[in-house]
């Protein structure tokens, strides 16, 4: 997985934004590694790993638009409320994956 991608889109005014959006991809993936074993039922197949991410990051960017530098300040705070959210979308996916289930894993009664 590249995380040092260029990508000149996230330049304004000369000022490079990606970083930002990389320092919380990078959050979110690390959470997500941490969380997944505590999830005993979540499959840790691909579709699910991919939408766990992208829930995570779709609910993280009310975080994006405050003061940035103190986000950057309270970096702990940052990633306990990070936190919360990857963990959430673990349970979303879990509970409701965009697949049928193909490991024999569910219990249908
Ligand atoms: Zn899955």
């Amino acid at each position: 997985m590249e995380l040092e991608v260029e990508d000149n889109n996230y330049m304004i005014n000369g000022i490079s934004l990606q970083n930002i959006r990389n320092r919380f991809e990078v959050i979110v993936i690390k959470l997500m590694e941490k969380n997944f074993p505590q999830f005993a039922e979540f499959d840790n197949c691909p579709i699910c790993t991919e939408d766990v991410y992208a829930l995570s990051l779709s609910r993280i960017p009310s975080v994006y638009v405050k003061d940035v530098s103190q986000v950057f300040d309270d970096d702990e705070l940052m990633t306990e409320n990070v936190e919360e959210i990857v963990k959430y979308a673990i349970f979303q996916v879990m509970s409701n994956p965009k697949h049928k289930h193909k490991k024999g894993k569910s219990k249908e009664t």
